[in-house]
């Protein structure tokens, strides 16, 4: 049955309630007045039908305050056409909110996979205001994601290179400028999207330049180091070539020949040393060696450079085993006391040392009485090429790359270097080794 129908037999059964009840009424009175039964049901029914129609309005009332509201409370309860009404439209507005909720889910869910990017990423609407932007962009373009929404972009990145960029309508290629403050480096690639809306996506490419830059240097340095002796050389041979020399000095120049030769083949040894550690997996931490070898053969090695100027002493490592690679190790070992021994003028002391270290680490030491470093230089000397004093390594057949070498080898073997040193007076390099990487010789006898 319909409501229309249910609702008009309900009215239609109280206005003949009415209008027995009126005639029932019209009958007791007639008696004492001129009211009869007919009178008395037409008033009844008239009663009756005012009753249900102002019931109908309060109920009618209540929903419309309820739906003039927030909303928030749960609707009028009721029976009937009012109930039934309350019940359909609050049911609607649940649905509804529950869509919106789920859009709204799906909504942050998309926006928090994009904040996940590790790029910046920007929506920009026709009029290139600012509609969302995720934290890494924010940061990228030093703005506040919040603050700065509905902004006009331009407004806020003022990189003469980007505003062009987004006003000229190419966006074929990202453009690079500097990011806010000049500290960084950025890449911004631009997307048209939608009805004139556009998607900026940004990259900050500081380390890439960073490792150009340092991969641009490195080949001017090469080129630089290996171009020196190269025209030296070239210089001899059109002295031998073009000079009639006397046997003395044509040994003479073969011999300064042979330095520069050998001061080349010592550079390009240290980079393929150095080439072989960046490329190569790190040494295995279950190889181990015995350090008192390593550290023998390197102290052999540098008496022999020596030739009796120095007096060069070594102290402890027998008992101990270092696991990783003997041939970078030493090879680390060779480099600290090569420069010992470059460093320290004639009859200068070089000793050498392994420490066992408090969290069970050790390290190989290497202390001189050489002409020691200024400490505005420490921190720089492990970089490829750098030299406190150039004329000096160069002259002792130095190559700019042994602390580099070393330091890859210590960090290889997840150690790392320390120097302490003071003008004048020496130098201590320490190679730090973990207490993973080393162990004594009797605790594996004791195993
Ligand atoms: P080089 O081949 O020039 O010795 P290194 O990388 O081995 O290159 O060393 C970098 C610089 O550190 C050297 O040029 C030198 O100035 C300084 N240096 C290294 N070891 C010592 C030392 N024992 N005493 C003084 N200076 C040192």
């Amino acid at each position: 049955m319909g409501w229309w129908l249910a609702r008009t037999l309900g009215v239609l059964f109280l206005v003949l309630l009415g209008a027995v009840c009126g005639a029932f009424v019209g009958s007791v009175l007639q008696k004492f007045s001129a009211v009869g039964p007919l009178i008395g049901a037409l008033f009844g029914s008239l009663l009756a039908l005012t009753l249900a129609l102002l019931r109908d309005a309060w109920r009618g009332q209540a929903l419309m305050n309820w739906l003039r509201g927030p909303l928030t409370t749960p609707a009028p309860r009721d029976s009937g056409f009012w109930g039934e009404m309350a019940y359909r439209v609050e049911k609607a507005l649940r649905v509804r909110e529950l869509g919106t909720q789920r859009e709204s889910e799906r909504l942050a869910q998309f926006l928090s996979a994009i904040e996940a990017s590790p790029n910046g990423v920007m929506l920009l609407d026709s009029g290139d205001q600012i509609e969302w932007c995720n934290s890494v962009a924010a940061e990228h373009f030093g703005l506040d994601p919040e603050r700065d929404r509905r902004q006009r972009v331009t407004n806020l990145v003022r990189s003469p290179a980007f505003v062009a960029h987004l006003q000229g309508g190419r966006f074929e290629e990202p453009v690079e400028f500097a990011g806010p403050l000049g500290r960084s480096s950025l890449s911004v690639l631009v997307r048209p999207y939608g009805d004139g809306l556009r998607l900026v996506l940004s990259q900050d490419i500081t380390a890439r330049e960073r490792t150009e830059a340092m991969r641009r240097d490195f080949v001017a340095n090469v080129s630089h180091e290996i171009r020196t002796p190269l025209t030296v050389l070239a210089g001899f041979v059109e002295t031998l070539t073009q000079l009639p020399l006397s046997e003395p000095e044509r040994q003479r120049v073969l011999q300064l020949m042979g330095q520069q030769a050998e001061r080349m083949q010592a550079l390009v040894g240290d980079l393929l040393t150095l080439a072989r550690l960046e490329g190569s997996p790190r040494p295995a931490p279950d190889r181990w060696y015995r350090m008192g070898e390593v550290m023998q053969q390197a102290r052999r090695d540098a008496e022999g450079l020596s030739a009796g100027r120095h007096t060069i002493s070594s102290e402890g490592g027998e008992d101990v085993e270092v696991a990783g690679s003997d041939a970078e190790l030493y090879s680390a070992v060779a480099n600290l006391l090569n420069n010992a021994v470059r460093y320290t003028p004639e009859g200068g002391l070089i000793h050498l040392r392994w420490v066992w270290r408090d969290d069970g680490g050790g390290e190989i030491e290497v202390q001189d009485t050489g002409i020691g470093i200024a400490r505005e230089h420490l921190s720089r000397l492990t970089e490829r090429f750098y030299r406190v004093d150039g004329s000096r390594s160069r002259d002792t057949g130095g190559t700019g790359l042994g602390l580099s070498i070393v330091k890859h080898v210590a960090q290889r073997h997840g150690g790392e270097i320390e120097v302490s040193s003071e003008p004048g007076k020496g130098s201590c390099f320490r190679l730090v080794l973990p207490a993973l990487r080393v162990r004594r010789v009797r605790e594996v006898l004791a195993a």
